[in-house]
């Protein structure tokens, strides 16, 4: 079956249920970083190395990324919402992903109106 190699590599992992169901019913096939930019080195072994989940939290450890429809977005965490990611790069896509959405521009535009405000003091 489709995934089952990649269900018993990830249960070697330790990865989270989700991944191995995902792998199972044949949504994950291989043991591979699904994020759009993987930032794994090749000395490592690139997008197909993974480290087993430890109590360090290894930043190639697998984890689960929802995809195609994000958390933020309702997504829910099901086999066919599910792709492997390492940890690291899952964390750097959600931050970026984040930095699209805050506002940043209006927060630089407030604080430069109250430092302008500081400024009219009567002498
Ligand atoms: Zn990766």
């Amino acid at each position: 079956m489709r995934g089952a190699e990649a269900a018993r590599e990830l249960k070697e992992l330790r990865a989270k249920r989700i991944l191995i169901r995902a792998a199972e019913l044949g949504y994950i096939t291989e043991v591979r970083c699904g994020m759009p930019e993987c930032f794994c080195p090749e000395e490592l072994g690139g997008p197909r190395h993974f480290e087993p989940v430890s109590a360090e939290l290894s930043d190639w450890s697998p984890t689960h990324e929802y995809f195609p429809i994000p958390k933020r977005e309702g997504g829910k965490a099901t086999p066919d919402n599910t792709i492997l990611a390492h940890r690291l790069c899952n964390r750097i896509d959600y931050s970026k992903a984040v930095a699209e959405i805050t506002p940043e521009r209006s927060r630089e535009n407030q604080k430069s109106s109250r430092d302008g405000h500081r400024g009219e003091r009567v002498v």
